[in-house]
């Protein structure tokens, strides 16, 4: 080992756990205690504007601009009370992360002292200079304003001096320049379309909420080691590397015992997660050496996807009092696993009816089958667009590649979903006629058990899952915002219900019985979306060659996938439930486009600067001490002996000459591509060239450097390698 990178990997291996003192209250008391949640509103507000609040989070009903004082009043009161010295809008720009800008409360008091002061203006809403966010030439600079506006629905909460507003981030001719305020028009559109279908069953629901429980996946990383790759520190992957010898082939991580020192971070982490009223519940080893799995208990959408958010911050920040560095990019390791974050979603009703699970009577369970089927034609006709909203330069390495869900997205419904819509699909209209009967109850739907699916029949090739009350979206980044991938599958499936109930209004208006409507429109639903029904395997090459014949979306290259939010489908299903307009797409596109560009120049320059200035260097030093021996061994023995005990190191003095010949040449030429895709003006067609001509030239690079590595003597090496990454915490 070169000396660096012994003195890394030495004081890594000798690192203790820290000692992590649990809080002397259970979790049920120190839960939510920095959030300023419903029992602090009770407490801290007048009666009437606590229900008014209260009537804004539960119905969505607009904000009385006249309560913001008393609000901001209460809120301040708390806050302060808790140590609080500050207030900031917090926002999800178009970064994949979170933006604050911090005031302090003080003020002048006019008599030439301080006061604490917090308005309801300040509250509700606020005028960052942001114009450097990403939006896609929406806001110009020169237009710097856009606003930030209180979202009620997501409660404040306390990180260390600070009290934190969940806001929605807007340019000031209206459009959205964060994932946030789409998110909620999305959940208002589902909501209303989805109340409606609810009618034909509940008259009396008033709500549905989409529900979200988020599956994060990531990697701890020894800090010292992290800080020796360049690479990783720039990058959030490693681009050069040689498996290790051992890695997940035992698969002997998954589900094993934490390991003490992370141990000590995962319960740091609960502890303050659970104080900012993150129901966290779940913690696994996952299958890669040093990846491991956190999961909280499912929420409201927006409110679960802002506790994302929060927790990734919290991630990055905790890990370091550890020792650690997380990973949260998608494939942070060639050759293992790479992490995504599972979107657990369903709908369920404020009667307490979750309608993506089966029910007891027959009633209830067209109910289910009509949800289910149409969140399957939603994912049918959008697949490609779904696609687009989990798509990024980083999760591309995971999808397709054989541990994570393949580049189409396709839908496992398990073998007891699949007979029950074979066999609504088979009945005839005979049938149906029968079924309406005179009480029009007699529903010829077959018994369904409430436990569809045990744990055992589950396929975890597929990209969209049944799994017995809620689909999983599996696609999903685990460095993405959720946002994206819920702003889409909610949109679709409420402009998929308001046709649906279009059509059977239709029907019914024609004198057909309500309930025999509802099953024959649903019938040929399930014969339309038959192509996005899949239980096979989703890595296999005939899987490919079969979707691409049901015509289902196989594009694999990223920025031509962002297409998809631009085609005349995906603008008519935004605009008409009201979601985004195409001005706001074109110029989320933009920034989609560009960002890529980004990721995969800096990551080129990255690769290219450590082959230079790392490996050759290196492996040209190591090649010199062979030269040197081949000449000492020549001039040692006797001609001939000399040649035969030599030509083991020809032969690697040559593989070294060769290896860092290709690196040097193709190093060049990488470079070379960048000058011309940069001259490139649009964003479109500068991705595409980056995708077609970077991307494949940082593999071929690595290839050659990770044979180098395997050649080179480790006394000189000096990046840490795979097998000290992925094994000492
Ligand atoms: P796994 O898929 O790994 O077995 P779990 O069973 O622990 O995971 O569940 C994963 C997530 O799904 C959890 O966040 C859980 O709260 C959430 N979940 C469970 N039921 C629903 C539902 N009806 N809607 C949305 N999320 C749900
Ligand atoms: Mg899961």
């Amino acid at each position: 080992m070169s000396k660096l990178r012994f003195r890394v990997v030495e004081t890594a291996f000798k690192k203790r756990p820290v000692n992590v003192e649990l809080p002397s209250e259970r979790p049920s008391e120190y839960f939510a205690k920095f959030v300023f949640n419903r029992e602090k509103m009770f407490k801290y507000l007048p009666g009437k504007v606590f229900e008014k609040l209260a009537d804004v989070i539960d119905n969505g009903t607009p904000l009385d601009r006249s309560i913001a004082d008393e609000v901001a009043a209460g809120m301040k009161q708390w806050a302060l009370e808790m140590g609080a010295t500050h207030y900031t809008h917090w926002f999800a720009p178009l970064t994949e992360g979170t933006a604050e800008k911090h005031d302090a409360f003080v003020e002048h008091d006019g008599k030439g002292g301080m006061i604490e002061e917090f308005s309801g203006k300040l509250l509700v809403q606020q005028e960052p200079d942001a114009s450097s966010f990403p939006n896609g030439g929406i806001r110009n600079t020169f237009e710097a304003r856009g606003y930030s506006a209180w979202d009620p629905s997501s409660p404040a909460f306390i990180v260390d001096d600070t009290l934190c507003i969940p806001t929605v981030f807007i340019a000031y001719t209206g459009e959205s320049l964060d994932y946030k305020a789409p998110l909620l028009k999305a959940l208002r559109a589902v909501d209303k379309a989805a109340t409606e279908v609810c009618h034909y069953f509940n008259p009396e629901v008033k709500k549905v909420n989409a529900y979200l429980g988020w599956e994060q996946e990531y990697f701890l990383v020894d800090e010292g080691l992290y800080a020796a790759r360049p690479d990783l520190l720039l990058t959030g992957r490693t681009l050069m590397g040689h498996d290790s010898a051992k890695n997940q082939q035992l698969e002997d991580h998954y589900f094993g015992a934490i390991p003490t020192r992370v141990a000590a971070f995962m319960k740091e982490l609960e502890i303050e997660a659970l104080k900012l009223g993150i129901p966290v519940k779940t913690r696994h080893n996952e299958v890669a050496p040093n990846q491991f799995e956190l999961a909280p208990i499912f929420e409201e959408c927006n409110l679960a996807n802002d506790h994302n958010m929060l927790i990734m911050s919290l991630m990055r920040k905790i890990a370091r009092n550890h020792g650690f560095r997380v990973l949260l990019h998608e494939k942070p390791f060639k050759g293992v696993n790479g992490s995504g974050k599972h979107n657990n979603w369903s709908l369920g009703t404020d009667t307490g009816i979750l309608l993506m699970g089966p029910g007891k009577t027959p009633q209830e369970n067209l109910r289910f089958v009509t949800f289910v089927v149409n969140t399957l034609m939603a994912v049918y006709r959008h697949n490609g667009l779904l696609k687009a909203s989990i798509s990024s330069a980083t999760n591309a390495h995971r999808l397709g590649a054989n541990e994570a869900p393949p580049a189409i997205i396709s839908s496992f419904l398990g073998k007891q979903l699949s007979i029950v819509l074979q066999h609504i699909e088979e009945s005839t209209d005979d049938d149906m006629l029968s079924l309406s009967g005179k009480h029009g109850m007699k529903l010829d739907i077959p018994q369904i058990p409430e436990l569809l699916i045990d744990n055992t029949d589950r396929n975890r090739t597929s990209p969209f899952a049944f799994t017995g009350n809620r689909f999983e979206f599996r696609a999903v980044g685990s460095e993405a915002n959720c946002a994206s991938a819920m702003i889409v599958l909610n949109t679709a499936v409420a402009e998929q219900l308001t046709e649906f109930k279009n059509e059977v209004d239709r029907l019914i208006e024609t004198g057909e019985e309500k309930m025999a409507a509802i099953l024959k429109v649903v019938r040929t639903y399930i014969k339309t979306c038959k192509p996005i029904h899949f239980d096979g395997n989703g890595y296999s090459d005939e899987w490919k060659e079969e979707a691409r014949k049901r015509g289902l979306d196989c594009e694999t290259s990223v920025p031509l996938i962002f297409d998809n939010y631009l085609t005349e489908s995906s603008i008519k299903m935004f605009e008409q439930t009201g979601v985004m307009t195409q001005k706001e797409l074109e110029a989320r596109n933009e920034v989609k486009w560009e960002t890529y560009t980004k990721k995969i120049q800096i990551e080129a320059r990255v690769l290219g600067d450590l082959a230079m200035n790392h490996i050759i260097p290196v492996a040209t030093q190591y090649q010199t001490s062979l030269i040197d021996n081949v000449y000492k061994i020549r001039s040692l023995f006797p001609e001939e002996k000399g040649k035969t005990l030599s030509s083991k190191n020809i032969e690697l003095i040559e593989a070294i000459a060769e290896h860092t010949a290709f690196i040097k040449e193709h190093v060049d030429q990488m470079v070379e591509a960048r000058k011309v895709a940069n001259k490139i003006d649009t964003e479109r067609e500068k991705a595409i060239a980056y995708h077609d001509y970077i991307v494949p030239a940082l593999e071929k690079i690595r290839y050659h450097i990770d044979k180098l590595e395997l050649i080179v003597d480790d006394q000189m090496w000096t990046l840490p390698k795979y097998r000290e990454l992925l094994f000492i915490r």
